[in-house]
């Protein structure tokens, strides 16, 4: 990968913040940095916003709300496929985007854009589908409307593990239902929310309709938008604890809002499993995106019968992922986003080992420059470790060894999360009774990755509220109206 390549491609980026249809520089010129995690170079210095930047932020989506609502949903739709075909023609600059500034290998980023994608062209359709219902009261008294209006002003506030997917997935339901938004993509990763902006720029986008902030102080500018009672909105992916925070201060002025929090996704390894399926799919739900994902596998709960086997192939697997910078060729693992996250994954490790756990391959940190952890898997992990209650958040693949049906059940609910769970099991009543048994808001049964632009994605207890993608996902950003009007 030429590193005239990347410069060309981070000179096109923009700097600023992107508001009522200008790129401008904060209040004050105040600016943060953006690294590399694999070299820990910076690679970009962008706008910093004051709260008074967010408030202008909020003013022009507020602004632009009565035209854009009312603009045909065709035309809405149109626009948002305008941007799906900008994206296929810039996928190549969007993936290499993201591993400069967020780490995952080139071919995962390559996926994500493929992924984050389909939510506009999924979206794109959506648009004219929104419909409402006419007809009699039961007693035949009047005639019923329910129509369905887009709510207004969004804020939507993104993590750094997925910087495009996480913001199509909402801005194109948004977009879709006619709201106009305010989007702060987190500091670790801004640079592909803004150029995707500009994408959507390209595209025809009207003044106002989306508008973008970067800041290191998310806190102190993020809170006067949300208590603001213009906004109608707040669609928040990220952590449980900033997730609580926020549904704090929404609640004030009953802000509506959609919460994609964090997982600790088990993974469960029945006697009846097809063991090479479920080898390939630990891979995936572990080691995708570093194991920085919400969705990631952070428990094995493997049968004791076939618990040393499966060990045993997900070690030799680990053993030959090439690790490194991931613009390299066959880089399988790149850096973690940070230090704090290094210093996370080992300490979960040693708590394991200390508790009785066993180390078959990595289980360390390595020199940098960068943020590396090295992948590993820790077998007969111990109850009442952390890395068993913790969202791992690293390429650390822990094994739990079960006996009966019920102990696997009880373990794998035993967690305040539940987004996904993944069963591997070649049983249909089994699986069938796992459906219906497992706390999660999603599930793969025999796959590991589900993620799908056509399907509601979101989780169950403190993993959140509401659903991204699907028929469910436009919902998010429409509200009801019942309307009664006498006969004709
Ligand atoms: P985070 O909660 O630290 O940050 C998420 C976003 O919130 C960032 O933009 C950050 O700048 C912002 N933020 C932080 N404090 C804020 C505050 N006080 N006010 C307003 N904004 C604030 O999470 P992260 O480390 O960026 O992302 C990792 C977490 O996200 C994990 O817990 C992961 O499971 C979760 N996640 C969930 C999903 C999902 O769909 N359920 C998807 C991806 C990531």
């Amino acid at each position: 990968m030429s590193e005239n390549r990347e410069s060309e491609l981070l000179a096109k980026v923009p700097d600023g913040l992107f508001i009522d249809g200008e790129w401008l520089a904060a209040d004050g010129g105040k600016t943060l940095k953006v690294f590399d995690p694999a070299t820990g170079e910076v690679v970009k210095e962008i706008a910093n916003a004051s709260p008074g930047d967010g408030m202008a932020a909020l003013d022009a989506a507020d602004a632009a709300f009565p035209s854009w609502s009312q603009t045909p949903p065709r035309e809405r739709g149109e626009l948002l496929r305008r941007a799906f075909d900008l994206l296929q023609e810039r996928k190549e600059e969007f993936a290499l985007l993201m591993t400069i500034e967020m780490g995952k290998p080139l071919a995962e980023a390559r996926g994500e854009v493929a992924y984050g994608g389909e939510f506009l062209r999924w979206f794109s359709e959506e648009a004219a589908r929104i419909q409402g219902r006419y007809g009699s009261n039961p007693e035949g008294t009047g005639r019923m409307i329910v129509s369905q209006h887009a709510v207004g002003p969004c804020f939507l506030i993104t993590p750094w593990n997925f910087p495009l997917a996480m913001a199509t997935r909402k801005i194109a339901p948004a977009l879709a239902a006619g709201c106009t938004v305010v989007i702060k993509p987190a500091e670790l990763t801004p640079l592909t929310t803004l150029y995707f902006v500009k994408l959507l720029e390209d595209a025809g986008l009207p003044k106002g309709v989306v508008n973008v902030f970067t800041t290191s102080t998310s806190g102190a500018v993020s809170e006067p938008i949300i208590r603001d009672p213009r906004l109608r909105k707040l669609s928040f992916t990220g952590s449980t604890p900033v997730g609580v925070r926020l549904l704090e201060q929404a609640a004030s002025g009953i802000l509506r809002t959609s919460m994609e929090l964090g997982g600790n996704a088990p993974f469960v390894v029945f006697d009846d499993a097809d063991l090479d399926k479920a080898v390939d799919g630990a891979m995936l739900a572990k080691f995708r995106n570093i194991g920085q994902a919400c969705t990631a596998a952070n428990r094995f709960i493997v049968h004791r019968s076939v618990a040393d086997e499966f060990a045993r192939r997900v070690t030799e697997k680990v053993q030959a992922f090439k690790i490194g910078r991931g613009t390299e060729e066959g880089v399988a693992i790149g850096p973690l986003i940070d230090n704090r996250a290094v210093a996370k994954a080992s300490e979960l490790v040693q708590d394991a080992v200390s508790r009785g756990a066993v180390v078959t391959t990595g289980g360390h940190a390595i020199d940098g420059p960068g943020t590396f952890y090295a992948p590993t898997v820790v077998t007969d992990v111990k109850p009442g470790s952390e890395i068993l209650q913790e969202e791992i958040f690293g390429p650390v693949l822990a094994i739990i060894p079960f006996d009966t049906e019920d102990d696997a059940v009880r373990i794998a609910n035993d967690t305040e999360y539940g987004l996904v769970s993944y069963v591997f099991t070649e049983n249909l009543a089994r699986g069938q009774r796992m459906i219906e048994r497992l706390e999660t808001g999603m599930m793969g049964l025999n796959v590991g990755v589900v993620s799908n632009a056509a399907a509601p994605f979101g989780g169950w207890k403190s993993s959140g509220l509401g659903r991204e993608g699907g028929a469910e996902g436009i919902h998010e950003y429409l509200q009801t109206k019942y309307t009664l009007t006498p006969n004709p």
